[in-house]
Formats: C-alpha cells, sequence, structure tokens
C-alpha cells in the first residue's frame, strides 16, 4: 500500500480511533481498510472508498474527519470510514463489495455509506449482505443522496451564508468545480439555481474553462455521454491541475485529498473555497490561504450534506426532511465557526474543530470505559 506500518504514536490522540481494522480475503483479492474513530456520540457513520491507492493514512484521516462532521452536525453518530483498494472500474466490483460487506458483518460500530468509487447500488448489495448501510438505494426505502446531491445542496447553502463574510454576492458569482462527479456537479446545479455562473469544471481527464459560463445540465450531459467534462463542445481544454489558477470568485475541491498545496496555493485567485471534497487541501496550505484573505470553509462543515441525509434515511426521516435538516445544520454551523473565527481571529478550520471537539467531549464524558 506504499506506506510504513501503522503506530501508535502517530495516529492516536484523545478522541481515537478505537480501531483500525485492515481486511484481506484471498479467494476474490479483497484489500480493505476500516477505521472506527469515535463512537462517543453513537454508531460511526463514514463512506467506502474504492481506489487503487487508497491508503491506511487517507482512510484514518478520513474517518477522523468524520467524527468532526458527524459532531459538528449534531448527528447521533461517531466517525468511521473504509478504503477498498481497487480500481472502482473493475468488473469484479459486485464480488469485492460484497466481499467487504461479508469481512464487516460483525464491526457493529461501522455503518458504511457510499464515497469515491461506490454509489448506491453498491450500498444495495452491502445491504444485501448485512443488512447495514446507508445511503440505499429508493426500493430499499433510502433516500439516494447522489441522485438527489445531498452533498451539492449543503455546499450551495454554505456558500449563500459564506459569500457576505467575504464580499461576494452569490447570484453573478464565478464558480470554479474541481472533480465534476456526485459533489461536483450537483453543487454547481444548486449554485447555479441560486444566479452562480460556472465558469470551469474538471474531472480525471482534464479541465474544461468558458468565462462566459458553462450551463450546468449541458456539461452534466456531455460527460455523461463522453465520459469526461472535456466532451463539452465549447470552452478551452486544460490540464486537470490548471482549474486551480483560472480566475474565479468561487472555488470548490471536490475530488481527491491534498490536491490544494504548497506549490499551487499561490495561483489561486477565488475569495471563497467551500471544501467539497474531504481534506481537500494540506494543513500549510490552508494556512497559507487564511493568510492571503481567501475564506476557506473546511470540509466538516461544507459538504456534511451527504452524512445529513445518510442520517435521516437511518433514522427513517424521508427526503423533505434531509433538505430541510440539511440546510438548518450547515446554516447553523457555518454561522457559528464564523463568528468564532473572526472573534478569536483564528482560521475557519481551527474554530469549526473547536465546537467539533467541545461536542465530543462532551459526549465522552457520558462515557464509561468499563
Ligand atoms: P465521484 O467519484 O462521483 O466524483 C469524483 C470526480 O472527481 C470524478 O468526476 C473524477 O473524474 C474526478 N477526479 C478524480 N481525480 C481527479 C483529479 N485528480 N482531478 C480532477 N478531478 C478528478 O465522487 P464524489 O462522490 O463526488 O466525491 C468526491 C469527493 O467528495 C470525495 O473526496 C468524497 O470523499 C467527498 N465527499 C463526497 C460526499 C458524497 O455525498 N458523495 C460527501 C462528502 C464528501
Amino acid at each position: 500500500m506504499g506506506e510504513t506500518c501503522f503506530t501508535f504514536e502517530e495516529y492516536c490522540d484523545d478522541l481515537g480511533p478505537i480501531k483500525i481494522v485492515h481486511l484481506y480475503e484471498p479467494s476474490c483479492g479483497l484489500r480493505g481498510i476500516v477505521a472506527v474513530d469515535n463512537v462517543a456520540c453513537g454508531p460511526s457513520i463514514g463512506g467506502v472508498r474504492m481506489a487503487p491507492d487508497v491508503s491506511t493514512r487517507e482512510v484514518f484521516r478520513l474517518a477522523r474527519a468524520m467524527t468532526l462532521k458527524n459532531a459538528a452536525a449534531g448527528l447521533p453518530h461517531g466517525g468511521g470510514k473504509a478504503g477498498i483498494v481497487a480500481d472502482p472500474q473493475t468488473s469484479d466490483k459486485a464480488r469485492l463489495i460484497r466481499a467487504f460487506a461479508r469481512a464487516i458483518r460483525d464491526l457493529v460500530e461501522y455503518i458504511p455509506g457510499p464515497d469515491m468509487g461506490t454509489d448506491e447500488t453498491c450500498m444495495g448489495w452491502i445491504h444485501d449482505e448485512i443488512n447495514r448501510a446507508v445511503g440505499l438505494p429508493r426500493v430499499f426505502g433510502g433516500i439516494p443522496l447522489d441522485e438527489i446531491g445531498a452533498t451539492g445542496y449543503g455546499l450551495a447553502e454554505c456558500a449563500e451564508v459564506a459569500a457576505p463574510a467575504c464580499n461576494l454576492a452569490i447570484k453573478s458569482a464565478a464558480v470554479a468545480i474541481e472533480g465534476f462527479g456526485n459533489v461536483g456537479k450537483h453543487a454547481a446545479r444548486y449554485l447555479e439555481d441560486k444566479g452562480a455562473r460556472l465558469v470551469a469544471a474538471s474531472d480525471s481527464q482534464g479541465t474544461i474553462y468558458d468565462p462566459a459560463g458553462i450551463p450546468v445540465v449541458a456539461l452534466i450531459e456531455a460527460k455523461a455521454a463522453s465520459g469526461s467534462v472535456l466532451g463539452y463542445a465549447k470552452g478551452r481544454k486544460l490540464g486537470k491541475d490548471e482549474i486551480f489558477g483560472l480566475p474565479c470568485d468561487i472555488l470548490i475541491p471536490a475530488a481527491r485529498p491534498d490536491c490544494i498545496h504548497k506549490d499551487n496555493v499561490e495561483t489561486i485567485q477565488a475569495k471563497l473555497i467551500l471544501q467539497g471534497a474531504n481534506i481537500p487541501a494540506t494543513p500549510e496550505a490552508e494556512t497559507r490561504l487564511h493568510q492571503r484573505g481567501v475564506l476557506n470553509i473546511p470540509d466538516f462543515i461544507a459538504n456534511a450534506g451527504g452524512v445529513i441525509c445518510a442520517s435521516v434515511e437511518y433514522h427513517g426521516g424521508n427526503e423533505a426532511q434531509a433538505f430541510q435538516n440539511i440546510s438548518e445544520k450547515i446554516r447553523r454551523n457555518a454561522h457559528e465557526m464564523l463568528n468564532r473565527s473572526q472573534k478569536e481571529g483564528i482560521e475557519p478550520r481551527k474554530a469549526a474543530v473547536e465546537l467539533a471537539r467541545e461536542r465530543v467531549r462532551h459526549a465522552m464524558a457520558f462515557r464509561s470505559c468499563g
């Protein structure tokens, strides 16, 4: 997996992780990782990421992000995450997912959901094997969070709260989206509904850029037909990493971790960054963005829409309740975080981490360790 062995010193602190499990099933070549970070607020919820290079370190960091996200959103759930080391395009996907489900049958502190490389069909297979998954297809009473764009909706709601703090009007704002997938395309769609203009979008094959504006539905259709945003007929075609330096007001990284780093942070022209992906910027880059006056809303505040929706589903709610919950919780948290960040003169992430950690510690105080 291209990384050194687990050490307690590297990962463990006052919150967790309580379990890091490696899974291996020789009959089908399943290689999986599950990190259960903290369950003080309830059983952990977090996505299953399928990628050829997913690592234990990445899965743990994402599980911690889920602990903070679920606590910040006030959900009765702790944080966990899983990784399956495989190409999501593999023809063996159903077999691997089903083997993964059977391997976590007894790991009841972890409730799997969709993430990069997995979707509601995968959750349907897991549900069939072990009857424990969120983000299920409608046929199982699920609220298909990627189909309705729960996370993208939350990002657009968050944008409305954050924009005034950096003197931006959403109406007429130019938006660039790195990773035009489930999160990115719906964020673009909901922001367009609020009057913003999509000027750039990227995927694993490249970037499409048109300062005059790209109609979101046309881009969704072009990507569906050709497999990439580069299939869109108009605009300039650029390399996938060029999106970070393009002129825009709002930048939404919605693909892989650490894509904003020391080598591209100075090129960013956006006034507002909404983190659609989990951990899309290195800590050094975040500090630099703050110094440069770029308002950078951290992942676990901005992209909580998906897990809020999953929690509503898990507790028997419907789609309308999910949208209402997402809007209320994300708006309230964004306000609280911005107020604390401004009052204490600290980075938004630091303010959000303080808020979330206070909530987890409060929940931990009710627990006995035996
Ligand atoms: P997805 O697989 O639907 O979409 C990812 C998109 O990113 C694809 O279009 C892919 O081509 C593109 N991509 C991959 N590598 C890229 C690169 N190097 N440069 C540019 N684009 C690249 O995944 P998703 O569900 O949209 O998730 C995206 C991110 O958002 C992940 O970090 C995930 O953890 C996070 N997230 C997802 C949800 C959700 O509800 N799906 C919720 C919270 C956070």
